[in-house]
């Protein structure tokens, strides 16, 4: 393989990624019903200043403004006729500022899930999910991004049709799923289950692993799941900043940098290769990310009580992998 991510991780023990996308974008003005895609075309600067947060912050890997670039989220604004457009100019703002890095900084093309519910529960066709995310993959292509970024996902099926969407665009891709519902996934899958997936692809990740979801402790207890089913691939953790709260009519997370420098340091001893956040992740945050895994000593594999006593109480008592039959819950939305 010869894409900058792998060309990274074949030099590099850890590399760490970006924090939040939307939770910088809110701060910036963007409004709640507003698609942070269009910004790529109306508001560009605020995401050259998003992409330049993450990369001197320390980030080694930043995710592009493309993850709702898909037509089915699109449409929801009547916007399913920008999708090349969109994606294709969130790329080439992530290729500048990369470019101009002075060190390898990969451009990530985010994918996030199209929010249908794909057959034979719902009326999404696997056809019609691999075309969907066709068409978004040629866009970050052709802006330049150095691999497709599946993220947020809940579905199987899902999974494996961004996975032939990949293949059909020839780029290399990294993909992790949202365990948000006590250790499952809103579908029912667990860290087990994916760990198994990308073993069945016939183009498999370069990395897979969690995201999102509930606190740093349960996304870590995640990524203990996979290394349990004895994986090789480098694994990705992208934890949201503590648990989001509502305060004064807007959701607020409570973890502080030193929170995140804990749990990056806890995820790199887990055996995660690629460590960075996701909501409400700043680049104060990512700072002391980076400043703790580059100056704290690596440790052996954390317990889960060395975990929660550093980072706080699982939301679950089980995660799911254990239990008989999948729990399916009500669908939830968000990265
Ligand atoms: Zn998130």
């Amino acid at each position: 393989m010869t894409d900058a991510l792998s060309t990274l991780l074949a030099t590099r023990d850890w590399l760490m990624a970006d924090g939040a996308t939307g939770t910088n974008l809110f701060n910036m003005g963007l409004s709640s019903g507003e698609p942070p895609e269009l910004w790529n075309v109306d508001q560009p600067d605020n995401i050259r200043a998003l992409y330049r947060g993450a990369v001197e912050s320390g980030s080694d890997i930043f995710l592009t403004n493309t993850f709702g670039g898909n037509a089915s989220r699109l449409k929801l604004h009547g916007a399913q006729g920008r999708v090349h457009e969109l994606n294709r100019i969130g790329a080439a703002l992530g290729r500048e500022i990369a470019d101009a890095a002075g060190r390898t900084v990969v451009v990530a093309g985010s994918v996030g899930p199209t929010g249908e519910i794909m057959a034979p529960m719902g009326t999404l066709t696997h056809a019609l999910a691999v075309e969907m995310f066709h068409e978004q993959a040629e866009g970050l292509k052709a802006g330049g991004a150095d691999v497709l970024w599946v993220e947020t996902i809940s579905a199987p099926e899902e999974y494996r049709a961004a996975a032939e969407a990949a293949a059909l665009a020839g780029m290399p891709w990294c993909g992790t799923m949202s365990f948000d519902t006590a250790g499952r996934t809103m579908m029912g899958a667990t860290s087990a289950d994916l760990a198994a997936l990308v073993e069945k692809l016939p183009n498999p990740p370069i990395a897979f692993g969690a995201n999102c979801g509930v606190g740093s402790s349960d996304l870590l207890r995640t990524v203990l799941g996979f290394f349990a089913q004895g994986t090789e691939r480098p694994v990705i953790a992208k934890g949201n900043a503590g648990i989001p709260k509502y305060k004064d009519g807007a959701i607020h997370y409570d973890g502080t940098p030193e929170l995140m420098a804990d749990y990056a340091v806890l995820a790199r001893d887990s055996g995660a290769r690629i460590i960075g956040g996701c909501c409400g992740t700043m680049p104060v945050h990512l700072k002391a990310m980076r400043e703790a895994l580059e100056t704290r000593p690596k440790g052996p594999r954390p317990s889960l009580d060395e975990i929660s006593a550093k980072l706080g109480a699982f939301s679950s008592a089980s995660d799911g992998t254990g239990d008989e039959g999948p729990a399916r819950r009500e669908r939830r939305r968000g990265r």
